[in-house]
């Protein structure tokens, strides 16, 4: 008999290692707001809202677009337009893996869905971009089906609604991607001499090249509270200017407050917001 060496294999835990788990794992959650302790399905049934502090998670963009399109289906456009990978980019993993990895998560074949549906009744062409793909980024297909939207809003006479969600011009199709803010403000431009009204709808966050382009460019630039918004990230505008920047720079409510935005808008209340803004521009 030995003392020091176990002399049959491990001790076996009758119980398989998956059913050990809690069972109400993963049901709950922690607001990274409030640190208050909630039910994921509270949150989800609430817009991905806090119940608690009102605090604004992030929401993906096909469920953005059932917030604030009518129930009947909606018309998806250009849903199989995909990167070609103009530069054969690669940075720590090559740009097509890259591609390949988010389309299989989210499937989608980049970072916006464009739709034509009723917003409560009125008709609209409505884009909503999905940060989960490669943090939102704006490359070639998103400027191109951006633009597409644009297009179709001046030859269907519908009014334009853009929601925001991206870190900003794809960096794995370099200028390519620079290219898509001249291209898709020159459609915008176009909308306007059309007459008719663009909303954009700016969420956390809206930064860099998007936020340069049609981010800003709207009739109604209005918010989610507490969105990240800006151009370049604060430590980059603090080596910059020499300067502290003040508390809450580039929180929705800060641009507000400066007249950079038109209205910091609740979730809850986008739609009806958006839909009494159109009743204005299009009497
Ligand atoms: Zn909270």
């Amino acid at each position: 008999m030995s003392w020091f060496k176990r002399e049959k294999g491990a001790i076996e835990n009758p119980t398989p290692v998956d059913e050990r788990r809690v069972k109400t794992e993963g049901l709950w959650t922690k607001c990274n707001s409030c640190r208050a302790i909630i039910w994921k399905k509270d949150i989800e049934s609430n817009w991905e809202v806090c119940p608690k502090c009102e605090h604004h998670f992030r929401l993906n963009a096909r469920r953005r677009l059932d917030l604030l399109l009518d129930e009947e289906p909606w018309v998806e456009f250009d849903a199989d337009l995909g990167s070609t990978d103009p530069l054969h980019f690669t940075d720590l993993k090559p740009y097509a893996q890259r591609l390949q990895d988010s389309q299989a998560k989210l499937g989608m074949k980049d970072a916006i869905i464009t739709a034509e549906g009723k917003l409560d009744g009125r008709q609209v062409t409505c884009c909503s971009m999905e940060f989960g793909f490669i943090g939102g980024s704006m490359g070639a297909v998103v400027g191109e089906k951006v633009t597409r939207a644009i297009e179709l809003a001046i030859a269907r006479r519908l009014a334009l609604i853009i929601v925001s969600c991206s870190g900003g011009a794809r960096m794995m199709e370099g200028t390519i991607s620079l290219m898509q803010l001249a291209k898709v403000s020159g459609a915008l431009a176009r909308l306007d001499d059309a007459r008719l009204p663009y909303i954009s709808v700016l969420t956390d966050p809206t930064t860099g090249g998007v936020t340069a382009s049609y981010a800003m460019l709207g009739d109604l630039n209005i918010a989610e509270p507490g969105a990240l918004i800006g151009f370049a990230g604060p430590r980059v505008i603090e080596q910059t200017i020499r300067q502290k920047l003040p508390e809450g720079f580039q929180r929705a409510e800060f641009l507000l407050q400066h007249g950079f935005l038109d209205a910091v808008v609740p979730r809850a209340q986008l739609k009806t917001y958006i839909a009494t803004a159109l009743d204005f521009f299009l009497a």
